[in-house]
Parts: structure tokens; C-alpha cells; sequence
């Protein structure tokens, strides 16, 4: 992907965070540290998008749409590149695609009062499809923390990123580095904690 969009995304975010700790991940918000033309940049490369307006059922479909033209071992490489080269964006695609071939097809069914605003599914929101949804946040994460989802919006938006990616390979390194992960998973005690694995 082109590092100028990267560090694009990358700083307005980081800007919008600075200068409001309760607002940066509002569109409104974040947009004011953005020339219209960096906005364009980004966008013609893929790295940031308009809001766009996406209602529930057509999240599922598109998850649907995006997670079939996947194929698995695509997935597995770029989990794998990314352990060595810290390319945090590939991490997540893993785990979106798992939890999407995992959705069952299905319409908005509301929650038992009080929550009818909640999916009893998939457990979206109404307040998050309601109002334009934006994608720019969810990809500053992709590349700053290597984060994985579990909003149907962002994992929507991970698996419609996939194929804009250039297609990668896992060297010996990664292989090597799975292994050292599963051994250091397989030989801690009961009562460690995350923060201990991490370590
Ligand atoms: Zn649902």
C-alpha cells in the first residue's frame, strides 16, 4: 500500500486523539485535521473512504459477498507475514474471516425489551448502522495495533479490504515464530494471565 496514504490516515487520527480524547473517532471530528486533498490521496490508495450508509441487513450480505471470494490459505499467509514483519494490517483477516464463515445468514431480530435495539444474532446496534458508517478509524487500528474485530461493521470492512492488499507468502522466520508462540501457549501455567503470554 502507498506509506504516504498510511501516514496519512495515521497522523489525522493521531491528531483528532490529541486533540479531544472523547470525540477523535467521530467523522466530524477527525475530518478537521485533513486537507481536502490528503483526503483525496488516501482515498484514491485505498487507505481512507467516505462515510457511507449501510443498513444491518446488508452488512450480513456484504459479509457474505466479501468472505466467499476468500479463499483460507490467503487468510493463514498473511497472518503468518505478519509475525515477522510486523506488517500489523495482514493480522487481523485471519480472525474476521473465521467469525464470517461462522455468521448465520439472517435479518435484524431485535433483543427482548429493553434492548430491541440490539440484533439477538449478531448483536449489532441499531445506533451503529443508523447514521453514516465511517471506516477511517477501524483502519487506523488495522495499522497501528494490528487490532482484530468483532463488530460485524468491522469485520464487513476487514474482508472488503482483503483483496485490495497485495497478496503475500510467510517465509521460515514465520513458521519458526508460530511454532515458539504454540510452545510458549502450550507450556504456561493455568493462571497466567494475558498480560504474562504477551510478555
Ligand atoms: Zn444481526
Amino acid at each position: 500500500m502507498d506509506k504516504k496514504a498510511i501516514k496519512i490516515l495515521l497522523k489525522t487520527i493521531k491528531t483528532a486523539q490529541d486533540e479531544s480524547l472523547s470525540d477523535w473517532f467521530y467523522w466530524d471530528h477527525y475530518m478537521q485535521y485533513i486537507t481536502r486533498e490528503n483526503f483525496e490521496y488516501a482515498k484514491k490508495h485505498g487507505v481512507m473512504y467516505e462515510q457511507e450508509n449501510i443498513n444491518h441487513d446488508e452488512i450480513c450480505r456484504r459479509i457474505e459477498a466479501a468472505v466467499t471470494k476468500i479463499e483460507k490459505q490467503d487468510v493463514v499467509n498473511a497472518f503468518l507475514y505478519s509475525l515477522s514483519t510486523r506488517q500489523l494490517e495482514y493480522r487481523s483477516f485471519l480472525s474476521s474471516y473465521c467469525i464470517a464463515k461462522s455468521l448465520a445468514e439472517h435479518s435484524f431480530t431485535p433483543s427482548p425489551a429493553p434492548n430491541e435495539g440490539i440484533c439477538a444474532v449478531c448483536e449489532l446496534h441499531t445506533y451503529e448502522f443508523e447514521e453514516p458508517i465511517e471506516f477511517n478509524t477501524i483502519n487506523y487500528f488495522k495499522y497501528k495495533d494490528g487490532s482484530c474485530f468483532d463488530s460485524l461493521i468491522q469485520i464487513l470492512f476487514d474482508l472488503e479490504q482483503f483483496p485490495k492488499l497485495p497478496v503475500v507468502k510467510p517465509c521460515e522466520n514465520d513458521d519458526k515464530i508460530l511454532k515458539e508462540l504454540k510452545t510458549i501457549i502450550e507450556t504456561s501455567e493455568p493462571g497466567d494471565r494475558v498480560s504474562q503470554l504477551k510478555k
